[in-house]
């Protein structure tokens, strides 16, 4: 039941010796999601052992270098690894131009598909659903159309109480009726309600990763309980002014976020490139919510299992 983010990049504009652009890796139960893809991604994948080939599918919050440059040459080894399950790519819309334009000059002939979803960066809407996990849109504030994502594990199936077996001599069927939701109807014709003999085993877990933006109480709202928050935090809590002007965050804004979100615990990153200590930004952020945590380059969060108090006491 894994559920890790692990960052592939988290410095912002332009790399440097030791700073990557944005990218992460989101393992949810063993099926991988890029989200964002700086220059550089593919060989972060390989270095975090991560064959790019598993990849489901690829979020890109928007179009800006700094989150996509990395995302064409790595298309193109995908047609040479031989992948052939198709690629699902969300992106806001200038991304089809840019598709197209790489394939008629790299990669006219791919062995796999490219799947382009466009995401509409007004809306909060869900993109993508497998039976254990939604991922939904997240509408920010930057210079270009930029969204965020929230990925949201659905609802567990319901456990049934072993000592509600035994008092209602409850069969198979029954039980697999109950743990879908269901009341129960007895041989006697008695009907049991759903919540007397069943409860909810965990909480569903959620990430939300929030792209480059000015401080957004709509996005804030919108990833209200998260477990784990990515916010981004350009500059230091001095350069507000400058922070709003170019459509980014500070580190008091990220923190802020997570305050208002009710958020289980902050990375930030997406550092400008004038700060050479990070750990003095999160120290900023750490006075207004302290689990903030700095999006170190190859570090990992794990999102644990949260029993329900009713779980916990079986
Ligand atoms: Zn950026
Ligand atoms: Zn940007």
């Amino acid at each position: 039941m894994t559920f890790r983010i692990t960052i592939l990049g988290a410095a912002s504009a332009r790399p440097s010796a030791s700073k990557n652009p944005a990218s992460q890796l989101i393992n949810h139960c063993e099926q991988y999601f890029l989200v964002d893809a700086g220059e550089g991604v593919q060989s972060r994948l390989m270095r975090v052992g991560v064959n790019p080939v598993k990849l489901t599918a690829v979020f890109i919050s928007h179009l800006h270098g700094d989150h996509v440059f990395g995302l064409f040459p790595m298309l193109s080894s995908l047609g040479l690894m031989g992948r052939g399950a198709p690629l699902h790519i969300y992106a806001p819309r200038p991304f089809g131009e840019m598709l197209e334009a790489h394939r008629k000059f790299f990669d006219p002939e791919l062995p796999y598909e490219i799947v382009w979803h466009e995401v509409d960066t007004t809306k909060h809407e869900l993109l993508f659903e497998n039976n254990a996990l939604e991922v939904w849109s997240v509408p920010l504030r930057h210079r270009v159309p930029t969204a965020g994502f929230l990925f949201r594990e659905k609802r567990a199936a319901l456990n049934v109480h072993k000592e509600a077996i035994g008092r209602y001599g409850l069969g198979v069927a029954q039980i697999t009726a109950a743990k879908r939701g269901e009341d129960v109807r007895l041989e006697s014709g008695e009907v049991v309600p759903n919540e007397e003999i069943t409860y909810l085993p965990r909480l569903p877990r959620s990430y939300a990763y929030l792209s480059d933006t000015n401080y957004s109480a709509k996005a804030v709202s919108l990833v209200r309980g998260v477990d784990l928050l990515y916010h981004e935090a350009t500059y230091a809590a001095d350069l507000k002014a400058e922070a709003k002007k170019r459509g980014h965050s500070t580190t008091t804004q990220a923190a802020k976020a997570a305050v208002e979100s009710g958020a289980g615990r902050l990375i930030v990153g997406h550092f400008s490139s004038r700060y050479k200590d990070w750990d003095a930004l999160v120290e900023e952020c750490r006075e207004v919510f302290a689990e903030s945590y700095v999006a170190e380059e190859f570090g990992h969060f794990d999102i644990e299992l949260k029993p329900t108090p009713e779980a916990e006491r079986m």
